[in-house]
């Protein structure tokens, strides 16, 4: 089948298989058609509102040494810091001021609260009505029930790869079959669940990109949330080869085609290469951005890449400047809490 076809199928059934999968991350030659129909899915099943999630990056200590990231533990350049609760809350009334239905709590992976006190921090912020989406990597199911009763409604946790050997090399002391099953409980749970990958990590091929957006379909993601890898100072990948705009946008509309309902942030990483990246995205399968909340003097030390975009810009000049530009494109800005609305299967 030529790769145009292939889209025709993908955009009608929301079903393709491995090979054609591959044929199109592989090949050029349609890419424009693809983002197009990426697109039309895209306002057909989610709609013209782009929804604003507001991001809080309440720490940046981390055990983990992911060999991509710059927060991992072994890099000793990062200053470490940790919003106090009184902080945290402070930003989310702030982001309740700006219009924001959503927080999303990210951090490094390590538990920098106590169980009993994170929660008090969930409930406050629940009482303050928003719905809350944690980003804090893998914990215990017994921990994934509890954030949840305290009034967590979404978990995003990246996959990263699937490959298996890939994944082993980028997360030493780490498990695929971990990180797995932590996305099986939190299904499980009765949370939204994102996940998502690095596009253009070293060693990755085009096959096990394929492999890994039939894996965020099989499991029912109701969110994916992806990226091209940037090579960040003080990793081992420093000076590797970062991965493509273009690449990441392909995978973006792809995983489009198969969950049409789902919902797709425009992420960060994406801006980081191309300017108006996230506009781009946008018109290519996106329908959700998350502005950053977090006060410019943390933020700078929430170094997961160089290059982040408005990395100097306050809480309320970023969300003016994305919704100029939603406007620009005729993008309107969601009033609701953004879940994902159930279209398909
Ligand atoms: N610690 C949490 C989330 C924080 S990091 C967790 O493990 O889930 C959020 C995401 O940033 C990661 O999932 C990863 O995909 C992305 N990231 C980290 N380093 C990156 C890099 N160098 N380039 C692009 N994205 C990166």
């Amino acid at each position: 089948m030529q790769n145009i076809d292939i889209i025709k199928k993908g955009e009608e059934l929301h079903k393709l298989n491995y090979e054609e999968l591959y044929s199109i991350i592989s090949s050029s030659d349609a890419d424009q058609e693809l983002f197009k129909a990426a697109d039309r899915v895209r306002k057909k099943y989610v709609g013209d509102e782009v929804h604003l999630r507001g991001l809080i990056e309440f720490s940046n200590i981390c055990a983990n040494n992911c060999l991509y990231c710059g927060i991992r533990a072994l890099n000793r350049d990062v200053k470490r810091y940790k919003l106090s609760k009184e902080e945290i809350l402070s930003l989310a009334r702030s982001a309740k001021k700006y219009g924001y239905m959503t927080l999303v709590m990210q951090s490094g992976e390590c538990s920098v609260y106590e169980d009993d006190e994170f929660c008090e921090i969930l409930s406050e912020i629940k009482s303050m009505d928003f719905a809350i989406t944690l980003s804090i990597g893998e914990k215990s199911p017994e921990q994934y029930a509890m954030y949840k009763k305290a009034g967590a409604d979404r978990f995003l946790l990246r996959i990263e790869t699937t490959d298996p050997e890939l994944y082993q090399k980028m997360h030493p002391n780490m498990s695929l079959e971990n990180r797995m099953a932590s996305l099986r409980y939190l299904k499980a749970a009765g949370y939204e669940t994102g996940t998502g990958n690095l596009v253009g990590l070293p060693g990755q091929t085009d096959s096990s990109i394929a492999k890994d957006i039939l894996f965020f379909s099989e499991l029912g993601a109701d969110m994916i949330g992806l990226g091209p890898f940037i090579p960040s100072p003080g990793t081992p990948l420093a000076l590797s080869k970062g991965g493509t705009f273009i690449k990441a946008l392909k995978v973006m509309a792809l995983t489009r085609l198969l969950i049409p309902d789902a919902n797709i942030p425009a992420t960060t990483a994406m801006e980081t290469l191309q300017p108006s990246g996230r506009m781009i995205a946008l018109a290519s399968g996106a329908n959700v951005i998350m502005p950053n909340v977090t006060d410019e003097s943390h933020k700078v030390e929430y170094n997961l890449y160089p290059g982040k975009p408005a990395l100097h810009e306050s809480a309320l000049k970023c969300r003016d400047d994305i919704c100029k530009k939603l406007l620009g494109i005729g993008r309107p800005v969601s009033k609701d809490y953004g879940f994902r609305k159930r279209g398909f299967r």
